[in-house]
């Protein structure tokens, strides 16, 4: 009898799955194991939103391979001891795991290589597991990476994707090998009041809804802020509750504007990855030194607790503030304003509010979040790095009728449009009613300091 392990990471489903897939052809027994390491703990990775719904993933992980007469076997120890630990038990001979492109994923695949290795047991690692396009794939003449986007998408969309290969019928999982129950999100507290449910089950129903309803209509809507017409498919893409391939696959084949727009954001999911893959480092440091001397948490304690707690007095970014923690999530669009007003505005440092997004969001992810507060910043891959977003403007614009500065910001409930985007222009009576801050800086100044602070260099 034949035994292979497959160790689950960032690829929580069933379908289209290639390392499990890869395991149920080379084995007749496989282990489908998730370890939780008190490493990613440490690291503070698993705050509540996300533990929520990593719960909601394994379970539905489990649920579905036990109606494959199978299970899912869950430890809890460093990754390296816990699949050493399995193999031993069942004499695997081999173990699959996706490729990652984190550092933590490098070390944790380096070090299982060594391990496994003296023990005689080969490591299979899969590419296209997390992304589309593995980073690397498609590279420029003279470099190991893209740096712009444009070309890459270029480069991408001319790519052969390798093809979706379905859930597998049956999985038998050896007697010998035990776990424990995988944790219920009813355990997790803390947890944002509107969080998605997880789990791959609940992310393939929610693409198929997409797709039929929401899909056509996302080139012209992707940025309207109060309609919510993005997918909020990025938590079951960031656990691979659904796979990238996947659902590049699917969107090319409904065909369309709608679709062409949605691919072409997936497709900065990858050019992240390929960026990160290249410059690991950049997930803490610039990607490109400008030579700011960002405000630090001591020097700017004020400002950033008003824009952590969505009291800025600028509707927008308090909005989307709050938005973040009710939802665990936030708009794109908002995500743009809120990191622009912190990095530019308010010039903090992009890594406060790269922390701040991680603690929140549910599909908070090394990758697309460090590299998108970069682009924001600044310092990162943007080919207009000076741009700072005006709050009102995009008010103006992206919520013309302020329906979702409503939602989000009960205080201004009553406001009429416009002035909604501009309380402080209210008459002061109407203003000192509604309990809503005063602006915490005025633009003007704020960009004037981010000018100055730029021109030093
Ligand atoms: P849709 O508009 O429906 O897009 C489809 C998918 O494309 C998304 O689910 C996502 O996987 C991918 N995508 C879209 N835009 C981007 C982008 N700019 N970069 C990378 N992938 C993208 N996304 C995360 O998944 N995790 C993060 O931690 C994260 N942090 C961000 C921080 C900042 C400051 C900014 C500006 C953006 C961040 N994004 C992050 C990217 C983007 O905002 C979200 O992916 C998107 O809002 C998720 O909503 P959706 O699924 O409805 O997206």
């Amino acid at each position: 009898m034949t035994v292979a392990v497959v160790l689950f990471t960032s690829d929580l489903r069933l379908h289209d799955h290639p390392p499990l897939r890869a395991a149920l052809a080379a084995a007749d027994e496989v282990v489908p194991l998730f370890v939780r390491d008190p490493a990613v703990h440490a690291a503070g990775f698993d705050v509540p939103n996300r533990a929520a719904f990593l719960a909601d993933c394994l379970t539905d992980l489990d649920a579905g391979l036990r109606r494959r007469g199978g299970r899912l076997v869950v430890r809890s120890g460093p990754v390296v001891r816990e699949v050493c630990s399995v193999v031993a038990e069942c004499h695997a001979a081999e173990v699959h795991l996706a490729a990652g492109v984190t550092r933590f994923a490098h070390r944790r695949e380096e070090l299982l290589r060594k391990a496994l290795g003296e023990r005689g047991v080969a490591l299979r690692v899969h590419d296209a597991v997390v992304t589309a396009v593995p980073p690397g794939a498609v590279v420029p003449a003279n470099g190991d990476h893209y740096a712009v986007f444009t070309p890459y998408l270029r480069r991408w969309s001319a790519e052969r994707l390798r093809e979706v290969c379905p859930a597998p019928r049956g999985v038998r999982v050896p007697e010998v090998v035990r776990g424990e129950a995988p944790a219920s999100r009813a355990e997790v507290s803390g947890v944002s009041p509107g969080l998605p449910a997880g789990g791959e089950s609940a992310g393939r129903e929610r693409f198929a809804r997409w797709a039929r309803s929401g899909l056509s209509g996302y080139a012209d809507r992707q940025d309207d802020l109060a309609g919510d017409a993005t997918s909020r498919l990025s938590p079951y893409l960031h656990f691979g509750a659904l796979s990238a391939v996947e659902v590049v696959r699917r969107a090319r084949g409904a065909g369309g504007p709608g679709a062409e727009a949605f691919v072409r954001q997936l497709c900065w999911r990858d050019f992240h990855h390929q960026v990160l893959a290249a410059r690991p480092e950049s997930s803490v440091r610039d990607y490109r030194t400008r030579g700011d001397h960002w405000r630090t948490e001591e020097d700017a304690a004020r400002d950033i607790e008003a824009w952590r707690a969505g009291r800025t007095g600028y509707p927008m970014v308090d909005a989307a503030m709050r938005q973040l923690r009710e939802e665990g999530w936030m708009h794109n669009r908002a995500r743009l304003l809120a990191a622009s007003f912190l990095t530019k505005t308010l010039y903090a440092d992009w890594r406060i509010g790269a922390r701040h997004f991680l603690v929140w969001l549910v599909d908070g992810d090394i990758v697309s979040n460090q590299l998108n507060w970069q682009w924001v910043a600044g310092t990162g891959t943007d080919t207009r790095p000076h741009r700072v977003l005006n709050p009102v403007v995009q008010g103006k614009r992206f919520d013309p009728e302020g329906a979702y500065v409503r939602r989000w910001v009960p205080e201004l409930r009553a406001v009429e449009s416009p002035l909604v985007h501009e309380p402080w222009r209210l008459p002061e009576r109407e203003r000192d009613g509604l309990g809503y801050p005063s602006p915490l800086i005025d633009l003007g100044e704020g960009l004037a300091r981010f000018r100055r602070a730029r021109d030093r260099d």
